[in-house]
């Protein structure tokens, strides 16, 4: 069977670019960039590389860029390091109702500590609330933190909007691009962005690495203590493999924006469009434009996610679900609750999240298959719906 992968927004797989520009570093050149000695000189060249490369890539110096595990870690420490370090300051940080949980968890533990939150609404589209913002933003206020793209929904932000908001009124601000990079355009100098986390794995590089960038003058608690690995701020031998494939990722990334996005854009459309042409009662959530190029999110009245999900798993499609089923009870997506979808439609939301090589045929086999499966889903739904009737009778 041939198997379709549209769950990119989850993991993407390495490129083979990425792994060629890795391979020497997983094999002959395994110095620790620390050493001083010739093995150390390489490894140490290939991680200055990578920090040039991506310094180039989001438009800042490359003593802005530091590496971390992921996106997880670059959110978790650019929030408590920023809160930490300017608590002086005040004591107020603005966020939004549909970040990742590593945004979100962060907050809450913040807020344990003493620091004030303000969660952002966001309007249908899953656009936040400018309106909010410029109200709730005061004087005590030291962090907004705002996504730069949506990794359920795909809705993208304001971002330029919000960073000269952040600028005016001396607001340090911090967005996650992890879904963003090669989707749309950052240069981070240019839109007044004070900090920003990103992800090898989510651009077709290896897993377990991401950077955070610091603009020059924000002051940051650090995230590791022990020797003077980034900076001082982040100490542990560095994973030079990871962060050499990173460069490389997010290099390719940002040379293949427009190429990758126009394709990917009409093909988004298309597929959407074909939907709509043939299963009745489905739903687009997320803004209908200003939206990732490789995102659909869709709800299928009658029909739970989660069973299409597994359906269409056995015909050899990958997609996720809006809504894990956690303990037997069906936890709705905190994204579409924020944006007002009903429990019924967050339910029947499914993620199709393409990668850059999907073709036409593939979506078109895609279409084929979820017609059949929405069909025997409602069929099932109808019958058990007629079924609770009669034993209410
Ligand atoms: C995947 C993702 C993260 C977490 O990234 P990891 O590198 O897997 O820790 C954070 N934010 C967003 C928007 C994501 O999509």
């Amino acid at each position: 069977m041939n198997k379709i992968y549209l769950d990119n927004a989850s993991t993407t797989p390495l490129s083979s670019e990425v792994l060629n520009e890795m391979m020497p570093y997983l094999t002959s050149d395994f110095g620790n960039p620390n050493s001083l000695h010739s093995f150390g000189r390489q490894a140490k060249a290939g991680v200055d590389l990578a920090r040039e490369r991506i310094a180039k890539a989001l438009g800042c110096d490359a003593n802005e860029i530091y590496f971390t595990s992921g996106a997880t870690e670059s959110n978790n420490w650019a929030l408590n390091g920023i809160a930490k370090a300017n608590r002086h300051k005040g004591n107020h940080i603005i966020t939004s109702k549909i970040e990742h949980p590593s945004i979100l968890e962060t907050c809450k533990k913040l807020e344990r500590e003493g620091f004030r939150v303000t969660y952002l609404d966001v309007d249908e589209t899953g656009l936040v609330r400018i309106d909010q913002l410029l109200h709730y933003v005061n004087a005590d206020t030291i962090l907004i933190s705002i996504m730069a793209a949506n990794n359920e929904v795909g809705t993208i932000q304001n971002l330029q909007a919000i960073a000269s908001i952040a600028k005016e009124k001396n607001v340090i601000f911090h967005t996650d691009a992890t879904q963003a990079v090669g989707a749309i355009n950052l240069n981070v100098h240019e839109m007044g962005i004070d900090a920003m986390s990103i992800s090898g794995h989510k651009l077709n590089g290896p897993k377990g690495v991401g950077a955070l960038y610091v603009h020059n003058g924000v002051v940051i608690s650090p995230f590791m203590n022990g020797g003077e690995q980034e900076f001082g701020l982040r100490a542990g031998t560095s994973n030079v493999p990871a962060i050499v494939g990173l460069g490389k990722a997010v290099e390719i990334a940002t040379r293949d924006i427009i190429v990758n996005s126009k394709k990917l854009r009409g093909l988004r459309d298309y597929f959407i469009a074909q939907v709509g042409k043939y299963i009745p009662m489905t739903h687009l959530n997320g803004h209908p434009v200003q939206r990732l190029p490789n995102n659909v999110n869709l709800s299928f009245g009658m029909v739970e996610g989660e069973s299409l999900m597994y359906m269409l798993d056995l015909a050899g499609i990958a997609v996720s679900t809006g809504s894990a089923c956690s303990s037997g009870s069906i936890e709705n997506s905190h994204v579409l609750t924020a944006m007002g979808v009903s429990p019924d439609l967050a339910q029947g939301a499914v993620r199709f999240s393409f990668g850059k090589n999907i073709t036409k045929e593939e979506l078109d086999f895609v279409v084929e298959k979820l017609i059949e499966c929405v069909e025997k889903l409602r069929k099932i739904s109808a019958m058990s719906k007629s079924q609770v009737g009669k034993e209410d009778e």
